[in-house]
């Protein structure tokens, strides 16, 4: 078995200087045996791209153990909406108008308000989620004056193949615009060099726990 203590030691390590950068320990497909050694060393910042395997796996351990934040990093569907809050703590990809729609509604019902990040779609790829640069302005409008929503940044997943450096360069110049502080962006490959970006949140999955089936 992977030995992820010491995995995630070496990456908090790397990091320590960089205070206002946060961990995102990403858990997705891992059952709760492999992700408790560091649970117990009072890790907070946890991971998940789906609604119901985070249901499954995160209910009864976040009452457990009540400090851990949980992180939605997929895709969220509308009917899902009621299901991720308030499971989530954090939302990483709002995507479009119909999901800020809905979870107005459903942070109203909950009485409870997840902080979000809205989804760049930085290499404009027609195939991923994620708003167009040039709607993001009157997008990030929207979410504050329609839909009283938690902004807190904007998040993104570059093109897999290309080098992500001009992309996190473009991320930056667009949080700074909108006078927003947190940036969820950096992987397993690139966690360092998103940090030179002014990145918050880096999401790590498999140089912590080991490679995903
Ligand atoms: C799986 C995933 C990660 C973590 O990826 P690794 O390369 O394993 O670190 C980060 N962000 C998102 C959105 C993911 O789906």
């Amino acid at each position: 078995m992977e030995n992820v203590v010491k995995n995630y030691n070496l990456i908090k390590q790397e990091i320590q200087k960089n205070t206002n950068v946060k961990l995102v320990a990403v858990t997705k497909t891992f059952p709760i045996k492999h992700i408790l050694p560091i649970i117990n060393i009072d890790h907070i910042h946890f991971g998940e791209n789906k609604v119901q395997e985070a249901q499954e796996k995160w209910t009864s351990i976040k009452n457990d153990f009540p400090n851990i934040k949980l992180h939605l990093i997929g895709k969220l569907q509308t009917n899902k909406v009621k299901f991720a809050i308030p499971l989530f703590d954090y939302i990483h990809s709002l995507d479009s108008e119909k999901l800020a729609s809905k979870i107005a509604d459903e942070q109203i019902k909950k009485g409870f308000k997840p902080k979000i990040f809205i989804q760049i779609n930085i290499g404009e790829e027609p195939q991923k989620g994620g708003i167009g640069v040039n709607q993001l302005e009157e997008f990030y409008k929207k979410c504050l004056d329609i839909y009283n929503l938690n902004i807190i940044g904007l998040m993104c997943i570059p093109p897999f193949d290309k080098d992500s450096t001009p992309f996190f360069e473009k991320m930056q110049n667009l949080s700074k615009n909108l006078n927003l502080n947190e940036i969820s962006m950096g992987m397993s490959d690139d966690y360092l060099e998103a940090i030179k970006f002014s990145s918050t949140f880096i999401r790590i999955g498999s140089k912590i726990f080991g490679k995903r089936n």
